[in-house]
């Protein structure tokens, strides 16, 4: 039985500097400063907020789930995880979860694997990594983003139980309405994510949903 680790927050949603609700199927970039603490809610339960980070001094070192996992020996991020640069760079803690776990095995969706998973019928519908790459374009302040930037992402909220023969299975998310994730910046570092619109995975019910997004200095 997997052991789920759900710690509160302090914080009060009243006193964040920041609060935006992002709708399904649109994306968001933002520099979080050293110190500052950011939480993304799932409003309505059971959604995939597919999220990567860059380094804020140098873009060209980003997140890395392969370090990340070897630091923490889990393959399941949560409370007290720290989210690592591909230099080995801690760039978050998460400090809160009421959730419980995140997936950081599964990736993004994309029009090449909604065709290999589903059918070549959905190949145009939108994706998360159409998403990723508008937002690339059109946060380039000082960086050329490009597509050589993405890596493999971390989804929030999103179910991606292993089973024992070390299979992946992508289920009904373990997430509920308003559970959240919250994070200290240990850096400053580039969120960047895309709120998923897929419409053929079990792990969002088939129902896309908004996130939302908080920022509080401290
Ligand atoms: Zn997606």
């Amino acid at each position: 039985m997997a052991v789920f680790n759900k710690i509160l927050s302090k914080r009060k949603m009243e006193n964040a500097i920041y609060d935006e609700t992002v709708n399904a199927g649109h994306g968001w970039m933002r520099l979080i400063k050293k110190g500052q603490v950011f939480r993304i809610v799932d409003v309505k339960g059971n959604q995939a907020a597919d999220t990567t980070f860059f380094r804020g001094e140098d873009p060209e070192d980003h997140y890395d789930a392969v370090v990340t996992i070897r630091n923490q020996n889990n393959i399941y991020l949560s409370t007290g995880t720290t989210l690592y640069s591909q230099d080995g760079i801690g760039l978050m803690k998460i400090i809160a979860d009421t959730c419980g776990r995140h997936d950081t095995l599964g990736g993004s969706c994309s029009a090449q694997s909604n065709t290999v998973r589903y059918s070549r019928d959905i190949r145009h519908m939108h994706n998360c990594r159409d998403t990723f790459m508008l937002q690339l374009a059109l946060n380039r302040d000082g960086y050329e983003y490009s597509k050589r930037d993405l890596n493999p992402n971390i989804n929030f909220f999103m179910n991606v139980p292993v089973t024992p023969e070390g299979g992946l299975k992508f289920e009904d998310g373990v997430s509920a309405p308003g559970y959240y994730v919250e994070m200290e910046a240990l850096t400053d570092t580039v969120v960047l994510i895309s709120n998923c619109p897929q419409l053929n995975n079990p792990c969002n019910a088939y129902n896309p949903t908004p996130i939302r997004l908080l920022i509080w200095e401290e």
